[in-house]
């Protein structure tokens, strides 16, 4: 079978599974991971956090290599109709539609022949739960060993572009009480509207003040509002979430604070999601071998300075302390979408890229 079979065929299979989160469902698509990473000389270990729940560490060799991320969950189908199978993977042309094609088991296929196509030091994290928070990789990075690594690529959507950091997401729900009461005897009660206002007006008009010179500005999007039962009655709850986009320089808990003087004594604050900035500076040895590598085998000119997505490397980089490219076969608009696709000479050159990628790290 050439690479270019190969990597359709495995795609195809890892579209089979529904692993679509919530539930997940992630663990007989780890399982058939292993078994097809044990083929390439890795050792696997599954870890079971949940029922169905795994993620699957793999190792390869005995001195730190290239280590690869990727997450196995898809977003769920939307709304509209799909007009092709969601997990059939149709080719039509040069694309293989499917969800999770290219959000992005495109991407986790073609690192897997990759590394079969190779024998060098690398090593393999495939999470679980990416889409709803980065769930699988806090599990790992709380309770397991990760591997040693000399750099990390995190398989998402790039169009095969290198790239070198994303926006972090503090994701906060901000609460007011009440007191409920008959709508017609307002004096018996506290409004929990009321109490919010003041706060909701000032963030209104708010940007957080942080801008980074490649990633741009730190913003502040009010996402959710919601409050009370009926009309006829005095809310005796407010909940406002607030989606907080970081970039590199500024802290989470300083983002915090600077917020939390904007609201009124009587509000809340909980955090829902709560994931760093991933940043690395393009003079990195490896980053900038790495990126000539790969602009040399594609028709990129250049590195893309960042993305505006986020990926499990906000919780893998920290922990693991190693220079990170996000680099993926899927289409940068194509993840979360109806009819999504990845193309087929995108999947193909990216098994090319990650096989030099894998020899150039160990
Ligand atoms: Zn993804």
């Amino acid at each position: 079978m050439t690479q270019s079979d190969a990597v359709i065929a495995l795609t195809r299979q890892l579209l089979a599974f529904d692993t679509i989160n919530p539930p997940g469902q992630e663990a007989a698509c780890v399982r058939f991971c292993a078994r097809a990473l044990e083929t390439a000389g890795f050792t696997c270990q599954v870890i079971d956090h949940l029922p169905e729940r795994s993620s699957l560490i793999a190792v390869r060799g005995a001195t730190p290599g290239l280590c690869f991320s990727g997450h196995l969950d898809t977003v769920p189908l939307g709304q509209m109709a799909w007009s092709c199978a969601p997990f059939d993977g149709e080719i039509t042309d040069d694309r293989l539609y499917g969800r999770g094609s290219s959000d992005m088991k495109g991407g986790v296929a073609a690192f897997i022949v990759a590394a079969q196509a190779t024998t060098a030091s690398a090593s393999v994290i495939l999470t679980c739960g990416e889409e709803t928070g980065c769930d699988g990789a806090r599990w790992l990075t709380e309770n397991s060993a990760l591997p040693p690594a000399r750099a990390m690529v995190v398989g998402e959507s790039t169009d095969n572009q290198p790239v070198a950091g994303h926006k972090g997401a503090l994701w906060l729900e901000l609460t007011s009480q009440g007191v409920t009461a008959h709508g017609a005897t307002p004096d018996l009660g506290r409004n929990a509207i009321t109490a919010m206002a003041p706060t909701l007006a000032r963030l209104a008009g708010w940007q957080p003040d942080y801008a980074h010179a490649d990633m741009g500005r730190a913003t502040c999007n009010l996402g959710t509002l919601s409050a009370g039962i009926n009309t006829n009655s005095v809310p005796d709850h407010c909940r406002l979430t607030v989606d907080l986009r970081s970039v590199v320089g500024v802290s989470h808990e300083a983002l915090t604070a600077e917020l939390r003087a904007l609201c009124g004594a009587e509000v809340s604050i909980k955090p829902i999601i709560d994931l760093p900035p991933v940043w690395t500076d393009p003079s990195e040895r490896w980053f900038r071998d790495a990126c000539q590598t790969v602009i040399g085998m594609t028709d990129h000119n250049t590195l893309r300075s960042s993305v505006n997505y986020f990926t499990d490397a906000s919780l893998l980089q920290p922990a693991m302390g190693v220079p990170v490219m996000i680099l993926g076969p899927g289409q940068v608009d194509q993840p979360h979408v109806t009819d999504e696709y990845v193309r087929i000479p995108r999947l193909v050159e990216a098994v090319a890229l990650y096989s030099s990628l894998i020899e150039a790290s160990a």
